[in-house]
């Protein structure tokens, strides 16, 4: 038989799920990715994500040519329900092999697919690969969906096994790889008409990208629990876009982790605690797809927000970094010069949007969905219901995050603050989370003018405090 294997969110050959699967159940396999104009042509035309993607399939590319000379990647740009159909008829194929993806939109494009290969009795079969735990496998006593982390956590670690962590040998049976005239490279941006972008060359794309940023990682995963939350440090791993384009396998990030908090490594076990999240908020979307659109909680779509021309003027601030709390705005130029943000400032960033500015928390997820490399709906949507106390397991809507101690607590001398803002680099540690606050004479001697060289607060944390209580009261009385 011979099978179509559909790379989707899974760049590499390693521990592929779909691609193993194919290669076991086919003697001739051959490989595709489509650059699905469903998704590119909404996109900006200079994208980093594009970028990395391409550079991604290059690698891929290759490795397949390494496993099957004479094969190769083959690489359609149109419409994915339209180019698979049309791929799997001209090779003849009896089935496609790929991955689940439960975005909504993923989930509704595999639908079409799946019919229209229907009609000439070709199978689509997709297989768990993203996630370690997924959909319903990891369930209440009562076979209901967690909606609390911690205890979803525990019957996670409860559920684990070696079983559930190994890897797919794919190499073993690579043997069942088809050579094919079909694969010939992956396009340059211009030629999917898209611009260079700004992605640093030295951001390593690929599988050896994600394996090179992970053996690093393992010499400091002991401290992720004591330096994770400082974002001057080297101290979360940087893999999530790894992990969003599946260039390294989770179960092997797993399976590490889990090993050594066995044995007792404190930084292991709160890192296999945020992979945790990440499957967490993959079963939320999947049993609860409402909350990708709306407040996971009813209750919060009651909620006002602020709108019109001020709030326009508040958010593109709080988008271009020109608040004048120096720790939100040092965050969002990290976000618009790398697409990365720390996940600390994900949270304050956020929580600064919604109880600060009064801006609709969709608003901003929008915003993070068009910038961050790393961008997953599940944990994005995840992240901002968090922040707007709407989501599942979220922060209770009168905690309000004060920018400010934020800044004291977890960037103590500004050392963040002054890797995005230069300008502020001269103003010691008692002034740098609140400018407004030294004495003229003070920011002089710093060389430091607030409304020329920095902008003063385009908000006052307390009236926003109180507004925001007032603003949610809404919720606690339909609660
Ligand atoms: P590490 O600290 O090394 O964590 C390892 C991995 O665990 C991450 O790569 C990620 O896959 C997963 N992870 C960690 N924290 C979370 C979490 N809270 N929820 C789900 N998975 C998690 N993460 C994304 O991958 N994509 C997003 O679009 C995204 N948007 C976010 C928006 C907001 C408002 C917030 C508060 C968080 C968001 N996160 C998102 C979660 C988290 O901030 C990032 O995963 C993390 O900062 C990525 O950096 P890292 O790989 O160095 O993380």
């Amino acid at each position: 038989p011979r099978a179509l294997v559909w790379f989707r969110r899974e760049l590499r050959v390693d521990d592929q799920a779909a691609l193993y699967r194919a290669l076991r159940a086919a003697d001739q396999v051959f490989c595709v990715f489509v650059l699905d104009r469903d998704i590119l042509d909404a996109l900006p035309r200079s994208d980093r994500r594009v970028d990395f993607i391409l550079r991604s399939l290059v690698e891929l590319d290759t490795s397949l040519r390494a496993l099957c000379p004479g094969g190769g990647l083959i690489v359609r740009h149109g419409r994915a329900a339209e180019e698979i159909p049309r791929l799997a008829a001209e090779l003849e194929v009896q089935a496609v092999f790929c991955n689940h993806d439960d975005e909504p939109a993923a989930l509704s494009r595999d639908a079409q697919v799946a019919e229209a290969l229907a009609s000439f009795a070709c199978q689509l079969r997709t297989f768990k690969d993203h996630v370690v735990f997924e959909r319903s496998e990891v369930l209440t006593g009562a076979g209901k969906p967690y909606g609390v982390f911690t205890p979803y956590k525990n019957a996670w670690l409860r559920q684990i096994n070696d079983f559930y962590l190994r890897s797919y040998p794919v190499a073993r049976h690579a043997a069942a790889l088809a050579p094919t005239a079909l694969a010939r490279g992956v396009p340059s941006l211009a030629e999917i008409g898209f611009e260079p972008t700004d992605l640093s060359p030295h951001l390593g794309a690929g599988a050896s990208g994600a394996e090179a940023l992970f053996e690093e990682f393992l010499d400091r995963m002991d401290q992720y629990e004591a330096s994770r939350n400082f974002p001057a440090v080297k101290g979360p791993s940087y893999l999530s876009l790894h992990l969003r384009f599946g260039t390294i396998s989770i179960r092997r990030l797993a399976r590490e982790a889990w090993q050594r908090a066995q044995g007792g490594d404190r930084g292991a076990e709160v890192w296999l605690s945020e992979l945790i999240w990440r499957d967490f908020y993959h079963q939320v979307m999947h049993h609860h797809p409402h909350a990708m659109v709306r407040a996971f909680r009813p209750e919060y779509d009651a909620i006002t927000w602020d709108s019109g021309p001020a709030a326009d003027h508040l958010f593109e601030a709080w988008c271009e970094g020109r608040t004048g709390y120096p720790l939100v705005d040092a965050a969002m130029l990290q976000l618009n010069q790398s697409g990365y943000m720390h996940n600390r400032l994900r949270m304050v960033t956020a929580c600064f949007l919604i109880k600060d500015l009064g801006i609709d928390w969709r608003r901003g997820e929008a915003y993070f969905a068009e910038k961050l490399l790393d961008f997953d709906l599940a944990a994005n949507n995840g992240g901002w219901q968090w922040a707007s106390s709407s989501g599942c397991d979220a922060q209770p809507y009168f905690r309000i995050f004060n920018p400010v101690t934020q800044s004291e607590k977890f960037d103590p001398e500004g050392k963040f603050i002054k890797r995005y803002l230069p300008q502020l680099a001269k103003l010691p540690p008692k002034l740098i989370h609140a400018p407004w606050l030294a004495k003229p004479l003070e920011l002089e001697a710093c060389r430091v003018v607030l409304g020329r060289d920095y902008p003063t607060p385009i908000v006052r944390h307390d009236e926003a405090r109180a507004a925001t209580l007032a603003r949610y009261a809404v919720v606690k009385s339909r609660a």
